[in-house]
């Protein structure tokens, strides 16, 4: 297995059972086949990760994610092109986008979106009008799929608000890594959206996202840890890894002051029903 970062892997925490890591990027993670992936998610079953959703950001990800899907009963596929790779959105890659799709352990359309960060600053980053197309193509893909639509928003809250009000929403929407203020916050709670957090949470100076947070109800929250990035505090720049999940639940747990297991049993709930997992994974 490839380390993602020289520092070394944050301690496991305190078991805190059961949780679903709602998105994930186990390739990213280091994991290449089989063998890597049941360790991966072995190690988060050992503190109550019971399942998690391994996530694609392009086409040889959303392959390799619907293999890991197959490889072990604890995880879930969702395939998109990430809006950064836009560009590469040809009608063969739509194809086989739509061809993956469909398989039963795919149970989201994501990650898609828009990100303003990256262009100008990621060279062959998609522009934002390239990029603004993509994401109502897979918005129109989550509808016909039935499967929930999974947005990544990176500085883009009125661009996404703005095509999902264009497009229309599909039936389950989950804004992954969840990082903005009270304002869009209230546009999700009102949209009847799910909200997944990430270990940005847990950061101490995400004010404005730690003034958000506590607004959202607990029927339409997620956590997830988009591992290997986002590493929770106080492991902060060490690799990431789904067993990580509980520091984020701790943290999030202290933040809208309710009992870390209620935040658990909350969570795990709403990710069995928005990914329609079965009851025992
Ligand atoms: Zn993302
Ligand atoms: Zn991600």
């Amino acid at each position: 297995m490839r380390v993602s970062s020289k520092r070394q892997p944050p301690p496991a925490p305190e078991p805190l059972s059961p949780l679903i890591d709602a998105h994930t990027h186990l390739d990213a993670c280091g994991a290449q086949d089989g063998d890597d992936v049941r360790a991966i998610v072995s190690r988060a079953a050992a503190v109550g990760v019971v399942a998690v959703v391994t996530v694609a950001d392009d086409l040889a990800s959303a392959r390799w994610a619907t293999q890991a899907a197959e490889w072990d009963p604890r995880v879930y596929a969702a395939v998109a092109l990430h809006p950064t790779r836009a560009g590469a959105l040809t009608d063969a890659a739509r194809a086989e986008i739509e061809r993956l799709a469909d398989y039963p352990r795919v149970v989201a359309i994501g990650e898609t979106g828009m990100d303003l960060y990256w262009p100008g600053r990621l060279e062959g980053c998609a522009e934002p009008a390239l990029q603004r197309e993509a994401f109502a193509w897979h918005i129109d893909l989550a509808k016909r799929t039935g499967k929930p639509l999974m947005i990544h928003n990176r500085d883009a809250d009125a661009a996404v608000l703005d095509v999902l009000r264009a497009e229309g929403a599909p039936d389950t929407v989950i804004f992954h890594c969840f990082s903005s203020d009270s304002d869009m916050a209230r546009a999700c709670v009102d949209g009847g959206w799910l909200v997944s957090l990430s270990g940005t949470v847990s950061f101490r100076n995400a004010r404005e996202l730690r003034e958000a947070v506590p607004l959202v109800p607990l029927a339409q929250l997620l956590v997830e840890t988009d591992a290997p990035f986002l590493t929770p505090h106080p492991h902060r720049g060490a690799p990431n890894e789904p067993y990580c999940l509980p520091y984020t639940v701790r943290a999030l747990a202290e933040l809208v002051d309710r009992p870390a297991d209620e935040l658990a049993e909350a969570t795990t709930g709403n990710a069995r029903r928005a990914y329609r997992l079965a009851a025992e994974g």
